[in-house]
């Protein structure tokens, strides 16, 4: 076999821009130039001033706008990402039991910190093989559903939407983090939608956000005032108070929302969630039209109503080995198509968030087909 990093793509084929990572994920050069731009007054300044806290509200606002934000939900953000989330989850919104939908490598994570915490009852995790989905279900003295809409290490997406006969009052949790500002959502179906902005948000790690309606920001004054012990850093009341002040409780990765508020407000000018959608269909029907044509190209997940329009996994034969391929790739610019490292497959994952021109997927299909060929 050939050294794959000896491979050169002709020009005319390769992607203008070659990052398909799926966190970090491309961040467009339009921003950076931006966020260049305000650098000396802007980097560097105290976040509780007005300069700092306009831009939190512009994110804000945003969002409120691309989601279609339903009456009386807020958007909350704080620093730690996602994972961080889902301590504050733990400490903050699970009332005693909770049940998960876990597949992939996010939700188990999620549901180990729940099953872990001391202070709540043993969680039901409804499992299934990666690259399917399992289905939640009502369950009597459950408090809080909780599901990734986009599980990122396979490429499934499934719809956002209440647990039928659910007990009253009982939320639901959506892990959005890969599927916020790419797949289609009616926030109203959920009690919090929460993501972090590395994604289709095309900006850098560190901060979470999440859409919170009524119930939930109900049931974080519920379960502070219940005298529950709950770390500072981790407290949803304070994420809350503080979101209201446009300003997080601790220091944020100014540089982070500041391109998180360029690519809210791109998006929105472009026609906003419905616009996002359309486009990372048409990415997705691009890279999964080229699989199912290709004679050592599969889609790894087989239910095409399960695949994701944001994350693309694809499956390579047995005598085509996808690490050479992405050796070749890398070598090439083209970035950070390895499959998420636990799933131990001979698959490419591609991320096809917004951001994401679909002229650079199909010639990322190009020049995948051309390695294969040299290889
Ligand atoms: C990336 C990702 C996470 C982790 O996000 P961090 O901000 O790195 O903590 C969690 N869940 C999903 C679905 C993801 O895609």
């Amino acid at each position: 076999m050939a050294d794959p990093t000896t491979i050169r793509i002709p020009d005319e084929l390769k992607p203008v821009d070659g990052r398909f990572g799926c966190g970090p994920s491309k961040i467009q050069p339009a921003a950076v130039s931006a966020l260049a731009d305000v650098a000396s007054d802007f980097l560097g300044t105290s976040h509780r001033q007005k300069t700092v806290r306009d831009q939190v509200a512009r994110l804000r606002r945003g969002l409120a706008e691309f989601f279609s934000l339903p009456e009386g939900y807020e958007v909350v953000l704080g620093n730690g990402g996602t994972t961080a989330f889902w301590e504050v989850a733990t400490f903050g919104l699970i009332r005693d039991r909770a049940q998960f939908a876990s597949f992939g490598e996010f939700g188990a994570k999620f549901a180990k910190s729940v099953a872990q915490a001391p202070f709540l009852g043993e969680p039901t995790i409804r499992k299934a093989e990666p690259g399917s989905a399992p289905a939640l279900i009502a369950e009597a003295g459950v408090d809080a559903y909780a599901l990734p809409q986009n599980e990122t290490s396979t490429g499934v997406a499934v719809p956002v939407k209440r647990v039928a006969g659910a007990d009253p009052g009982a939320l639901l949790l959506v892990d959005a983090t890969s599927a916020a500002g790419g797949l289609d959502v009616d926030v109203a179906e959920s009690d919090v939608y929460y993501f972090a902005p590395q994604k289709c948000f095309a900006s850098d790690g560190g901060l979470w956000l999440a859409l919170m309606s009524p119930a939930a920001l109900a049931r974080a004054t519920e379960i502070k005032e219940s005298g529950r012990y709950i770390p500072g850093f981790l407290d949803l009341v304070t994420a809350i108070d503080n979101s209201r002040l446009e300003q997080t409780y601790n220091t944020p990765a100014l540089a982070t929302i500041f391109l998180a508020a360029e690519q809210t407000d791109w998006m929105n000018s472009q026609g906003g969630l419905a616009w996002a959608a359309k486009r990372t269909a048409e990415s997705a029907g691009i890279i999964y039209g080229w699989a199912e044509r290709s004679d050592v190209a599969t889609p790894f997940v087989t239910d095409p109503g399960l695949r994701s329009n944001v994350v693309a996994t694809i499956d390579f034969a047995e005598d085509v080995d996808a690490t050479a391929i992405a050796k070749a790739l890398r070598a090439n610019g083209i970035l950070d198509t390895e499959p998420y490292r636990k799933l131990g497959r001979n698959q490419l994952r591609v991320a096809l968030y917004p951001a994401i021109d679909p002229a650079d997927v199909e010639a990322l299909t190009a020049s995948i087909d051309h390695v294969i060929a040299q290889l």
